[in-house]
């Protein structure tokens, strides 16, 4: 949607096919009896710049998130304010005035965030998140309170794997160059009705088309272009998921390097585990992180989406949760949310959205495909290609826009 934005907005006529009923993807809404959900809770960053940028774009009168500076408080744990100082003092004198960490552990972080500064968080040689940890001294109980749930949350991949660079990536972007970067953005309306919707209906009103239930199945070359779904197309930006991809690509003889790099990805699942709970059970902020064993972090819905009594909680990456029944999972975590928060009345409705997944493994030395493929006119767009971020939004949200500006360049 980013890519026919981008496209529309300079007069192509532009047609999208989704195979989805509900556009949005990885980050669509999903429908509970009356109530809109989501298929997880997305966390936007003020250095998302251009997925910000296209919202605006497409939507800029609506009032369609909460902003505010990051902030980051674990139950019984941790907490992390930053001030409204320009960067990177604002994320320095949160890690100097942290709660919930030892003086030494302040400092530990404190040193690391300043001597990747002066390497400018650039790695000679990639490494897992945790030897990077473990070659400037981190604290273990440092790396449990901060570093592993940043890094979960950040490239959804656990840190004995995870690519130390990214993560790196990831710090410097949002932590260090502009103040606003490090704000945290959290929807206050479903993901479907927050960009893909507003998208198609600026995208409509171009004169481009946007077809849902319509699956693309095969893609063939012809003179001048391509033909899929019985039309003729001059170009082509191939933007479903990374494990939907090699399968329109076998009609495309010059991408067998491709679908071989595709094969090598591994995936992460997210799991959400939504509580309804009687209308009063309200949190002190919207998200909150947990240290139970498998509940990570959770989000009071009644703060953004005026969802009443209604708890996401969300759990990140893989882990030991995946052998449980869905019955196993709302029972477990409905019991460390009653262990964090107290007295709570037992749940009306529950729900779990398990994506398989939800990400590719943003592990050291993955190998992420160009947007620009041996085929011409033929590009990719989607989280998993190349790029400086991890499976993310912004990741996805730039490679399409950089594939429309190629394509408008170039013809
Ligand atoms: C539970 C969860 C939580 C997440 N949390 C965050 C977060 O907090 N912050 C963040 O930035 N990111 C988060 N992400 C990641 C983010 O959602 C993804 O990076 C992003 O949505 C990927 O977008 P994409 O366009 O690359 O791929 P997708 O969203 O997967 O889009 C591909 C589309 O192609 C369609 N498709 C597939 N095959 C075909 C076909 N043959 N023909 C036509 N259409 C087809 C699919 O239906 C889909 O709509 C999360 C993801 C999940 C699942």
């Amino acid at each position: 949607m980013a890519a026919a934005v981008t496209l529309a907005q300079q007069g192509v006529n532009v047609t999208v096919y989704e195979a989805g009923k509900t556009l949005g993807g990885r980050a669509r809404r999903v429908q509970h009896n009356d109530l809109a959900l989501d298929n997880g809770q997305h966390l936007l960053l003020g250095a998302y710049t251009e997925t910000l940028r296209l919202v605006e774009l497409v939507a800029p009168d609506a009032n369609v998130w909460i902003r505010q500076p990051l902030t980051l408080r674990t139950l019984g744990g941790m907490h992390l304010r930053a001030p409204r100082l320009p960067a990177p003092f604002n994320t320095l004198i949160a890690l100097l005035t942290a709660t919930g960490l030892s003086t030494a552990e302040r400092y530990a972080a404190l040193r690391f965030m300043l001597v990747q500064q002066l390497k400018r968080f650039t790695l000679l040689t990639d490494c897992s998140v945790s030897s990077l940890l473990k070659q400037h001294n981190q604290p273990v109980t440092l790396v449990d309170k901060l570093w592993s749930p940043l890094c979960i949350a950040a490239l959804n991949t656990p840190p004995v794997t995870a690519s130390a660079q990214v993560f790196l990536n990831v710090l410097r972007d949002s932590l260090v160059r502009r103040r606003a970067d490090s704000d945290m953005i959290l929807p206050s309306r479903d993901l479907s009705a927050l960009f893909p919707e507003p998208a198609a209906a600026y995208v409509r009103a171009r004169g481009g088309q946007i077809f849902s239930e319509c699956a693309v199945s095969n893609i063939v070359t012809e003179t001048n272009g391509f033909s899929l779904n019985r039309q003729h197309y001059s170009h082509v930006i191939c933007a479903v998921g990374p494990h939907q991809t090699a399968r329109l690509l076998s009609d495309l003889p010059q991408l067998g390097a491709l679908r071989e790099t595709l094969a090598q990805l591994r995936y992460q699942p997210i799991a959400t585990v939504y509580l309804q709970y009687p209308p009063s059970v309200k949190l002190a902020e919207n998200m909150l992180g947990l240290s139970g064993e498998f509940a990570q972090w959770v989000f009071d819905r009644s703060i953004t989406h005026a969802q009443h009594g209604l708890l996401a909680v969300v759990i990140s990456a893989e882990g030991r949760y995946r052998s449980l029944s869905h019955a196993e999972l709302v029972g477990q975590v409905d019991q460390e949310l009653r262990a964090a928060l107290g007295t709570l009345p037992a749940p009306l409705w529950h729900q779990v959205i398990v994506e398989k997944r939800a990400t590719f493994s943003c592990d050291v030395g993955v190998k992420r495909p160009s947007q620009f493929t041996p085929q011409p006119d033929f590009y990719l767009a989607g989280d998993y290609t190349d790029s400086d971020y991890p499976a993310t939004l912004e990741a996805a949200t730039r490679s399409g826009v950089k594939c429309a500006h190629f394509i408008l360049e170039h013809t």
